[in-house]
């Protein structure tokens, strides 16, 4: 009976899905002289298989563990890689003595090129404690020269002399006088020996911007200073950007090439392009997105004259080929200030005009047959408007001129290398007798030669 009842149980277990392997019967006496039997099948409820809904989480779960075990060792391959690259021949941490080494040299020079800066500083704040009180004396002497009363030297030692006293007849005041006039006097004196462009030498570079604002700009020193400024002060702009205001002065070449400025002016308004020009103490340019032209004096720090050139395109109306907003450009010869533009009466073609330097009236103009936007730039040399072929062909040529003179224009054919080949700005300067231009970050001057009219 018990037996069938545990076969039955089995069958039951076997329906149910769970296995009768699993059933066992147990045997007793129960101490009253019976047998008991006793049997246990276990339950389906109390099984240890995984619900359906378990199942898919431990799957999703499995299936994250092996993702994520993949992206790991995704990363570890590509760390592997790296360590081997930096470890292998050439990598850095088998350079990592000469980096060292390289910082260690350049922290050096940076060093040394600060403390030279330093003392440099030094220098010129005494050399320009120095020129004032020169001009002092200077101005002192006028005033005693006009009948004031005159004291007699006291100081005979290397300092300048106190200012309340000078002997004007002794050697030392000579001396002093020389000096105010070497200091003081524009040195400009090409107003002779005129003629026509007949050769251009290569292209010295003094400077190469060491940012991208600098890919093209602008550079000059003035043929014809005044004071605060002497003939070696070298002025400088960058004019990628928007608003271009800053205005970097230095002291001669030399410290352009060093890139350290004695003076950083930030102009009112904005500069377009590239054809600024410094002239007689002023900076001329030319005002962002107008055809108003701007004498700003660089004495003062002030405008000291504005004026719209009249019908003048500006930009991108009639730029140079290069483009760059160069629709008005400035130019500075022996006989005075010009515009280099166009106009739409003039149908694009080159315009020249001379202009007051003062009120920056137009005085004069003429009218070329040359199309502005088909040359690279433009520069005026005696009275003569001479234009650039290309500004990237490093092989190009000044390819015509226009006399104001005769008021006619022809074809030339002079060598001119464009060493950088991306030229944004030529410009002439009289009193070095050189152009001045700016090739691709480089800021580089030609020696020119004139021949005899
Ligand atoms: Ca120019």
């Amino acid at each position: 009976m018990l037996w069938k009842l545990f076969l039955a149980a089995c069958v039951s277990s076997v329906l149910q899905g769970t296995l009768c392997s699993t059933a066992s019967l147990h045997r007793a006496n129960d101490g009253g002289g019976r047998c008991l039997y006793t049997f246990t099948v276990p339950s389906p409820a109390e099984h240890s298989c995984p619900e359906p809904a378990a199942e898919q989480e431990l799957s999703r779960q499995g299936a994250l563990q092996r993702t994520e075990m993949e992206a790991l060792q995704t990363r570890l391959g590509l760390l592997e890689a790296l360590v081997s690259r930096l470890a292998g021949p050439g990598g850095a941490v088998g350079q990592d003595g000469g980096l060292e080494a390289a910082y260690s040299a350049a922290m050096r020079e940076k060093t040394e090129l600060q403390r030279e800066r330093d003392r440099l500083e030094a220098e010129r704040q005494e050399l320009q404690s120095r020129v004032d009180r020169l001009g002092q004396e200077n101005s002192r002497l006028r005033l005693g020269q006009c009948g004031f009363p005159e004291t007699p030297l006291r100081d005979p030692d290397q300092r300048p002399p106190d200012s309340s006293s000078l002997d004007y007849s002794s050697p030392r005041f000579q001396e002093f006088k020389s000096e105010v006039t070497e200091v003081r006097a524009p040195t400009h004196s090409d107003s002779t020996g005129c003629g026509e462009l007949v050769w251009l030498g290569e292209p010295e570079s003094h400077r190469k911007a060491d940012s991208i604002s600098g890919k093209y700009g602008v550079w000059m020193q003035d043929p014809e200073p005044v004071p605060l400024y002497g003939p070696e002060m070298t002025w400088r702009l960058d004019a990628v950007g928007s608003a271009v205001r800053q205005l970097f002065g230095y002291e001669d070449l030399k410290q352009l090439s060093r890139g350290f400025p004695s003076k950083v002016l930030l102009l009112p308004e904005s500069v377009e392009s590239t054809g600024a020009v410094v002239y007689r103490g002023s900076l001329y340019y030319q005002r962002r997105k107008s055809r108003t032209l701007l004498r700003y004096d660089l004495r003062t720090e002030s405008v000291a004259a504005r004026r719209e050139l009249p019908h003048a395109g500006f930009h991108g109306q009639y730029p140079y080929s290069w483009g760059g907003y160069t629709d008005i450009d400035l130019a500075v010869d022996e006989t005075g200030l010009w515009a280099i533009y166009s106009t739409s009466k003039a149908k694009g073609a080159i315009v020249l005009s001379r202009l007051d330097p003062d009120s920056l009236e137009v005085l004069h103009s003429w009218e070329t047959s040359v199309r502005k936007q088909s040359v690279a730039n433009a520069f005026v040399i005696c009275g003569t408007l001479y234009t650039v072929a290309s500004y990237t062909m490093p092989n190009t040529t000044v390819n015509y001129s226009y006399s104001t003179e005769s008021g006619h224009g022809r074809a030339l054919s002079i060598p001119f290398l464009n060493r950088y080949r991306y030229n944004s700005m030529i410009d002439y300067n009289p009193a070095r007798r050189q152009l001045f231009s700016w090739d691709n970050y480089h800021m580089v001057t030609y020696d020119v030669r004139l021949g005899t009219v």
